[in-house]
């Protein structure tokens, strides 16, 4: 159970819709079983994005690239994102994706694992969207701290583990356990590193939002 999957179903009742591009990519999306960011959370990083308006924008977790294009198309100034995705089914159609959206010149698809590819990065990213494999966000962490500028937003998304990391771990059952631990761990680091100011927000499927002060 997510928490307040009411919400979640009122805000999606109030949906305008996206560009048509991202309309098609998410049906898509769904019919092929890929995991893209909900409406709800759709509606908030478009948004966070006319708050923030980030110029340099590092993604963890592509898939087929619907929230990089989302977050290009609604970003209100002109901006760069590097998306990193290992799984090899997925970086062609994220590629031909970025193509249909003529978004190849803004947005560059890096291949690999995250754990690797993260400490090759430099240069200071305004943003950085954490999508990928949940068990590693912690071992993200200290290349992500050092990739944000000042001031700097990190947004990790799946946070609420479908409601689970709201349970004792003894309610959790027990392939889930070892998820439920460091994500617990991750949410604990992030709220106790005086570097950041983190707000657990249930969008979606529980996001943080930490500011690097
Ligand atoms: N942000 C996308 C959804 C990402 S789903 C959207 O909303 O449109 C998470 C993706 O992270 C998956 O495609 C998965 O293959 C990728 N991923 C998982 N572990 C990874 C890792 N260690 N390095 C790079 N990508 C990873
Ligand atoms: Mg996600």
């Amino acid at each position: 159970m997510i928490p307040d999957d009411r919400l979640s179903a009122y805000i999606k009742s109030l949906d305008t819709g996206n560009t048509p591009i991202l309309e098609t990519i998410e049906k898509e999306a769904i019919e092929g079983d890929v995991p893209i960011i909900r409406k709800d959370m759709q509606t908030f990083l478009k948004t966070f994005l006319a708050v923030k308006q980030p110029k340099k924008i590092l993604e963890i977790g592509t898939a087929i690239g619907f929230s990089a294009i989302l977050m290009e198309e609604y970003n209100p100034c002109e901006c760069h994102i590097d998306t990193i995705e290992n799984y090899d089914k997925r970086i062609p159609i994220a590629k031909e994706n970025f193509k249909r959206a003529d978004k190849e010149n803004t947005i560059t698809l890096i291949e690999g694992d995250a754990l690797e590819i993260l400490p090759t990065l430099d240069g200071k990213y305004d943003m950085i969207f954490s999508d990928a494999a949940k068990g590693q966000y912690i071992n993200y962490l200290p290349d992500i701290k050092r990739l944000l500028a000042q001031n700097g937003v990190l947004i990790t998304d799946n946070i609420l583990q479908d409601g689970d990391l709201l349970e004792s771990r003894y309610a959790v059952i027990r392939r889930n356990r070892t998820i439920h631990k460091r994500m617990r761990e991750y949410v604990y680091a992030l709220t106790h590193d005086e570097d950041f100011r983190t707000t657990l927000i249930p969008v979606g499927d529980g996001i943080t939002v930490s500011v690097l002060v």
